[in-house]
Parts: structure tokens; C-alpha cells; sequence
């Protein structure tokens, strides 16, 4: 099969590896698409150390694959199951769930996989991405997807699309809400797309025409510039057109970028009582929201157990997320495809097989 390899310092290439066989409980999965992440930029830019570099390839020098595979934002069509395996089979159309774990312990069996003490995710070193032909994955993280969801559905569902349903749920986002959310890449539009079809009115913080054009695309109620705030030499006037828009402030706020700023902002923003979730951190929190009694959760991607409630959700509300891609590239080139998410002029970078 072919897949990408990450070398470091932004450095990647297609290589050819042998194609991989699903084992007991395990199901082959061939990969239809595969999304770029925030976080797969991470892990591109990364640049190790010299002296750094000896002791990681003496460490990882067993773990298959190394250099890693990346990707966690892939769907697929099943290819072929592995002895035992009974809730899919050869043809199902799947999103695959990105983190692997024991399946025994109480958080597996309650669906946090990712909470697991033996947990790993796609694209870290041991464990292979979706940038890759083929996959094999454990048979409770292939989530089958419903008629009416795409393969893209399915890659958004596998990232981006579960980390906002379960942050917006947790702060149980309805109609009497206006929420401010901060950050406009892929995971910040999906909070836009998902406050709006829970009847929440949205205000959309982001800097890039492009991404600030795909959250009015997706119906924010105001879209704010950060960028042009910044250079504003008259910041109050924004502040008091938001304010003109949202006269009761915000009781619902929700920060995607992990900018200092942004947590800044987002906190002042709030009104008293007010409720955030935050799923990028970095960010320091100021101690004037004691004052204020502002409650603010992290959140960490979404539990398994969550995902027919999603695929309902994006149903019922045709939330249609394949709008938000930008550009589309084959495997052959899905260095090209690293190449424009690092340069964030684009939506969502997806690599596709035909
Ligand atoms: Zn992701
Ligand atoms: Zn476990």
C-alpha cells in the first residue's frame, strides 16, 4: 500500500509499505478519505533535535510504522474482518474511531477510549494514520456510517465534527444562547455549524477571509475579524457594534484556537453566570471570572458511545460539512496536501480515493 511518512521540519514523502492484514477482532479497512488536522500540523513542523534524533530511533526503533503514518480523520469501506468479528462486515461504510485502547478497563467500557491507561492514537508513533491506502483498526472504533453521510462526513465525524457536538453539548447549548467562538479552522466552523442548528446566536472570531467567508457561510450571526481588531486604532467601535448585536452579552462561550487572546477575550465577552468550553489549551485564565462566576470545562474529543447521537444530529440537521473543504488531493500527492493546511489559506484539506 502506499501512505505518507512524516519526516520532521515540515518534511514528508509517499512510500510504499506492505499491505497490512486484520487479526483476531481486528477489521481492514480501505481508506476512502483522510482529513489534515491542527494537530497532523503539530507533528509536521516538529523539528527534532540533533541530539535528540539518535535517542528517538533508538527508542521507537521497533515501533511499526516509524517514522509515523499520520492521520486520525479517516473513513473508509470495510475490506475484510478478522476472526471474530461480528458488527461489520466486507462493503460497511465506516468512520473510524482515532483512538485504540484496551476495550476492558472501565473507561473503555464506558466508551472513553481516549481516557484508556493503554491508549493510543492514529498518527502517533506505533500506531498508523489514515494517510495510508489501507488501515487496520479494532472492531468496536469502526463506526458504521448512516446512508445520507459521505466519506467526508466521515472523516469530519472522526475529528472535528465529534470534538464540537461534545464540547457544545456539554454546555448544553440551546435557543436562549449566544455563544462567541473563538477560532475558525476546521473544529471552531464545526462549532458554528452545530450552536446554529442547536438555535444558538453565534458570533464567529477568526482571522483569514477564507475561513471568516465559510463562517458566514454556515450562518454565524456576526463574524469578527481578530486580525483587523488588533490593527483597529478605534477598538472600541467593535466592540460596541458586538455589543449592538448581542446586547445581553454572551452566555456561552466556546475557544478552539488555544490563543492567549482569544481565552481573553472569550472570558470578558461572558456574562455573569456565563458557561465555556475550551478544547485547545495554552491559554491562562484571568482571575477576574471568580467575580463573574464563569464556568469554563475543557473538553476532550467525544466518547464512542456518543456517535449515533451525532450521525443523528448532522442528519436531522443536514449540516452538510463537506462545504467546508478547500482542496482535495490523491494519496500520490498528499504531500502537496500538507504543504497548503500548513499554509492555512484553505478550509478543511482533505486526500481522497476515488
Ligand atoms: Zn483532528
Ligand atoms: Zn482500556
Amino acid at each position: 500500500m502506499k501512505a505518507l511518512v512524516l519526516l520532521g521540519d515540515s518534511r514528508s514523502e509517499v512510500r510504499e509499505f506492505p499491505d497490512p492484514k486484520p487479526g483476531p477482532g481486528e477489521v481492514l479497512v480501505r481508506i476512502k478519505v483522510s482529513g489534515v488536522c491542527g494537530s497532523d500540523l503539530k507533528q509536521y513542523v516538529y523539528k527534532v533535535p540533533p541530539e535528540k534524533q539518535k535517542e528517538m530511533d533508538a527508542k521507537f526503533k521497533d515501533a511499526k510504522p516509524y517514522p509515523p503514518i499520520p492521520g486520525h480523520e479517516g473513513s473508509g469501506v470495510v475490506e475484510e474482518t478478522g476472526e471474530g468479528v461480528t458488527s461489520v462486515k466486507p462493503g460497511d461504510r465506516v468512520s473510524i474511531y482515532h483512538y485504540e485502547s484496551c476495550g476492558k478497563c472501565e473507561q473503555c467500557v464506558k466508551g472513553y477510549f481516549m481516557r484508556c491507561s493503554k491508549t493510543k492514537g492514529m498518527g502517533q508513533i506505533g500506531c498508523q494514520g489514515s494517510f495510508a491506502d489501507l488501515k487496520v483498526t479494532p472492531e468496536r472504533n469502526c463506526m458504521v456510517l448512516s446512508e445520507g453521510l459521505s466519506f467526508v462526513d466521515g472523516a469530519f465525524i472522526a475529528c472535528g465534527a465529534q470534538t464540537s457536538f461534545a464540547a457544545l453539548n456539554k454546555l448544553g447549548l440551546s435557543g436562549l444562547d449566544d455563544i462567541a467562538i473563538f477560532g475558525l479552522g476546521p473544529v471552531g466552523l464545526c462549532g458554528v455549524v452545530m450552536a446554529k442548528a442547536m438555535g444558538a446566536k453565534v458570533a464567529a472570531f477568526g482571522r483569514r477571509e477564507i475561513r471568516l467567508g465559510l463562517a458566514r457561510k454556515f450562518g454565524a450571526d456576526m463574524v469578527v475579524d481578530i486580525d483587523a481588531v488588533k490593527a483597529d486604532k478605534n477598538p472600541k467601535k467593535i466592540w460596541g457594534d458586538i455589543r449592538e448585536k448581542f446586547p445581553g452579552s454572551f452566555s456561552a462561550g466556546y475557544e478552539t484556537s488555544g490563543s492567549e487572546d482569544a481565552m481573553k477575550w472569550m472570558l470578558q465577552l461572558l456574562t455573569f453566570d456565563g458557561r465555556a468550553v475550551t478544547v485547545a489549551g495554552g491559554a491562562p485564565i484571568p482571575n477576574w471570572f471568580i467575580g463573574r462566576d464563569t464556568s469554563i470545562r475543557g473538553s476532550f474529543i467525544m466518547p464512542r458511545g456518543m456517535y449515533d447521537k451525532l450521525a443523528g444530529f448532522m442528519l436531522k440537521h443536514k449540516t452538510n460539512l463537506e462545504k467546508m473543504v478547500t482542496h482535495r488531493f490523491p494519496i500520490e500527492k498528499a504531500k502537496e496536501a500538507f504543504e497548503t493546511a500548513a499554509a492555512k489559506e484553505c478550509g478543511k484539506v482533505i486526500v481522497e480515493w476515488k
